[in-house]
């Protein structure tokens, strides 16, 4: 892989590139805007055109697209959110909504796209270069953190950031109170937040869709020591647990202890948005250059990673099948440090 980027003087003939497309995709990720940035820059000092799609695939479909200039990405590297807006579209699942897209595309000159979005926006892109003549690249822009093939998904820090914050204030509150606390954050089928969040905040128990195990280490926290009103808790809990969310685990832990002080804060959306961390931002703008390179090196259907610290490239059917793994050893340090 090279790790130069170079403007290549006749890179545009050479690929036979003249206009590209980008667009944000499914939940939004503070950093998006960065890549979007990085994306438009790269590709105008490679003499591509540059088109924003808004409101991801449905945009596509409707033909919603607005020229990039270089003033255009100015002033939005520090903003949370997207510019281009986002959506999640039932349309484009359709190969009547894909058609329609393409023939918006063909309209508005565009020879290939960056996607910026998680797992469903490359498994959508990944369909439709099945179908039609077009080039697709990917930046993982997701919170969550749960791509195979990158150690890093854009946002995924600010986002870690924001429900450390947050869960250091539950934390006043529960050691006053002597109360448990059941904080839900985000991860429907990943739990990379609630872990690498709890461990920043030393969380008594860290309950996550990847290891049913840790429903022994609840079991055995609330049985050691809490009948002690002194004592206080934090239990985090990613949304995609099995049995169920906090709420659930709340409704047990009641249930089986009734002289404990349990409460639930479920942080929602407060960890989505907001200004990107500097990591963020910079690996947002070396993936947005990357995504350009590739497009000029004739790739399609990858996604931009991140491994070890450098830039590789990933193929959308591995990096949407497979399953970014848990880290063993968190856990394990959880346990032992829960004494
Ligand atoms: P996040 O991780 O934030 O949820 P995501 O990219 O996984 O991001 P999804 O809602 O799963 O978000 O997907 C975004 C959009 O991609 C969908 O609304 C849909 O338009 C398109 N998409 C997802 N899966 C498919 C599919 N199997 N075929 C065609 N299009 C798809």
């Amino acid at each position: 892989m090279k790790d130069k980027h170079n403007i290549r003087e006749d890179s545009p003939k050479k690929s036979g590139l003249r206009k590209i497309g980008v667009f944000t995709s499914g939940g939004d990720a503070p950093g998006m805007n960065a890549a979007i940035r990085a994306v438009t820059r790269a590709a105008i000092a490679n003499k591509l055109k540059v088109v924003g799609i808004r409101r991801g695939y449905q945009g596509m479909i409707e033909g919603d697209f607005i020229p990039l200039r270089s003033a255009d990405v100015s002033g939005i590297i520090q903003l949370g959110g997207t510019i281009l807006r986002t959506a999640r579209s039932n349309e484009f699942r359709t190969a009547e909504g894909r058609g329609k897209a393409w023939l918006q595309l063909q309209k508005a000159g565009i020879d290939a796209v960056v996607v910026i979005g998680g797992d469903g926006s490359f498994t959508g892109a990944l369909t439709m270069s099945q179908e039609y003549n077009i080039s697709f690249v990917g930046i993982p822009g997701t919170i969550d953190n749960d791509m195979y093939g990158t150690d890093y998904t854009i946002g995924y820090e600010t986002a870690l950031n924001s429900v450390v914050c947050a869960v250091d204030k539950i934390r006043d509150t529960a050691v006053s109170h002597g109360r448990i606390f059941i904080i839900e954050v985000m991860g429907r089928e990943a739990g990379l937040l609630a872990l690498n969040s709890g461990i920043a905040c030393g969380a008594e128990v860290i309950l996550i869709p990847e290891s049913k195990e840790q429903h022994e280490e609840l079991k055995r926290f609330l049985d050691k020591g809490y009948k002690d009103k002194e004592r206080s808790g934090i239990i985090m809990v990613a949304e995609g647990d099995e049995p169920g969310g906090a709420l659930k685990i709340a409704e047990k832990v009641r249930r089986e202890h009734p002289d404990l002080d349990v409460r639930v804060s479920i942080l929602g959306h407060i960890q989505r948005g907001g200004s990107p961390t500097a990591n963020d931002r910079v690996n947002a703008t070396r993936m947005g250059v990357a995504a350009v390179d590739a497009l000029l090196d004739d790739q399609k259907s990858i996604m931009i990673g991140l491994d070890n610290g450098k830039i590789v490239q990933v193929p959308f059917n591995k990096a949407v099948k497979l399953n970014h793994s848990i880290d063993g050893e968190l856990l394990e340090i959880q346990k032992m440090l829960n004494i």
